[in-house]
């Protein structure tokens, strides 16, 4: 499939466990713990110790396996992997861990994040007779591990690796072992952890807190680690950039209570919420958070300015992530279902409402308008990250330029658009200096997504498109 023109595609979430008797057990409540980061689809693999055995399908991690009873999927070792994706690729194929199987053996491979120069490899990875099953970049990963027969070894997967750009983490099983690499300029969280003698990967440390392992450390950028029965060994595949980890971990994706680079995510948010009320204060009666994921910056807010936080909207527990929907109407439709105004809270109050981001602004929009049917006197929508005008091709869905509000509408247009009674944002500098606060190590974000300067090159047609789309609109910063 063509990269598209878009920011696309895969904010998954992927767990491997080596040496635990309850390998696929284990696995599946570390998905379950990230369920966040995909609930398009989920699957696991298990080692039984004579070769690899998949389960996987469509939709919640409790779905997929509730028929599944674990006593079927003995073994020590595996990994799995919650999928979310947004253009076409919703079939069971593009599921994942993909599983493959050879005379010399089976290997499986779980993915975050996306693999720019996909389309490229494809085309050549065909030409030389590759047949390949699915539309997912993983698959070009598996048959570059795998060119000219080779066995499935650290030395091979580096060189895969070598001919790959992009922003990714992996895990890759065979029947010997087990491989975690990340990106070299680490743009998603990978972390390593200890439960007994096990060790356990995840994208997000919650999935280690839910089945009671210790972190360890994290994957570095451009790093390659084994695990296997003769412990943990680890080598560079590439040279190791500064690290730019998704400013969107920190800002909405990752869960509040997992820590990325050492800083835990609600400490982050609230320092960020703290900053927004520095540079954007409102003058208002109570401060309320749309739940959850801006919650922890809202307490920030009412902290900093000395307002009540208030419980001024209600989430239906039952209905899934509203962005998360593949198309606008259904997102539209999901807010509605979601999130309801608390009447006896906001009537007559003027109210602070705190967003982590505002992308198309369909939340932003439709959450002021409850508060208004509920009786709100003013609302001010305080957002807790920069205006988002470029698209993500990283592994986060951020659309194209042609649907970030912010990329086409001035902050006046934005506030009436959305009907508010003021809008800002907190700045880049303010972003920076919360994530930087809370933690003691600084290595960088990547702000690719507000600012334009992407981290890690993008492929020539992704440029282009941005480039023309940047001077359509009259923008020019960034490497764009
Ligand atoms: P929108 O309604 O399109 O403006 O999206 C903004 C809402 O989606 C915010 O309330 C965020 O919590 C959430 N959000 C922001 N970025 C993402 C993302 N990359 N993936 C999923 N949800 C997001």
């Amino acid at each position: 499939m063509q990269a598209e023109i878009k920011g696309i595609n895969e904010e998954c979430g992927i767990f491997g466990i080596w040496g635990h008797e309850k390998a696929a057990e284990l696995t599946y409540y570390g998905l379950h713990a990230m369920q966040h980061r995909g609930q398009e689809g989920a699957g696991v693999v298990v080692n039984d110790g004579k070769r690899l055995k998949g389960h996987k399908g469509l939709g919640l991690v409790n779905d997929v396996f509730k028929q599944m009873d674990f006593c079927d999927f003995p073994g020590e070792v595996a990994i799995g992997h919650v999928r979310y994706s947004t253009q076409g690729g919703k079939v069971i194929e593009n599921v994942q861990p993909l599983l493959f199987h050879s005379q010399k053996g089976g290997m499986a491979l779980a993915q975050n994040g996306s693999i720019m120069n996909a389309y490229q490899l494809r085309g050549e990875l065909e030409e030389q007779g590759s047949i390949m099953q699915t539309s997912s970049d993983t698959e070009v990963l598996a048959h570059l591990i795998k060119k000219g027969g080779r066995e499935v070894s650290a030395s091979s997967i580096a060189d895969a690796l070598n001919k790959i750009e992009g922003a990714y983490t992996f895990l890759i099983l065979t029947e010997k072992k087990m491989y975690a690499a990340l990106d070299p300029s680490g743009i998603h969280p990978l972390s390593i952890g200890r439960l007994k003698d096990a060790y356990v990967v995840a994208s997000e440390t919650c999935a280690f807190d839910q089945i009671g392992a210790a972190f360890l450390r994290e994957v570095l950028p451009g790093e390659l680690v084994t695990i296997s029965d003769e412990g943990i060994q680890t080598e560079r595949f590439a040279f190791r950039k500064q690290r730019k980890l998704c400013a969107m971990e920190y800002v909405y994706l990752s869960r509040p209570d997992s820590n990325l680079n050492h800083v835990n995510v609600h400490t982050s948010r609230k320092e960020m919420g703290k900053e927004l009320a520095r540079e954007a204060p409102a003058d208002a009666d109570i401060v309320i958070g749309v739940p959850d994921s801006s919650i922890s910056a809202a307490i920030g807010y009412a902290e900093e300015i000395g307002l009540p936080y208030e419980m001024g909207i209600i989430k239906n527990r039952y209905v899934g992530r509203t962005f998360i929907k593949p198309s606008q109407q259904l997102r539209e439709q999901g807010v509605k279902m979601k999130l309801s105004p608390v009447r006896g809270i906001i009537e007559g109050k003027r109210v602070v409402m705190i967003d982590d981001s505002i992308v198309r602004g369909t939340t932003s929009k439709r959450i002021v308008n409850l508060l208004k049917d509920a009786g709100a006197e003013e609302v001010h929508v305080r957002i807790a990250s920069p205006p988002i005008l470029y698209p993500c091709f990283y592994g986060i869905d951020m659309s194209t330029r042609k649907e970030l509000i912010a990329a086409n509408h001035t902050l006046d247009e934005i506030c009436d658009i959305i009907g508010a009674d003021s809008v800002a944002y907190l700045s880049e500098e303010g972003l920076e200096k919360a994530i930087v606060k809370s933690k003691t190590i600084h290595q960088g974000i990547c702000t690719a997504c507000m600012t334009g300067e992407y981290p890690v090159p993008l492929p020539d047609d992704a440029f282009d498109k941005v480039r023309e789309e940047t001077s359509a609109s009259g923008r020019s910063e960034g490497n764009v």
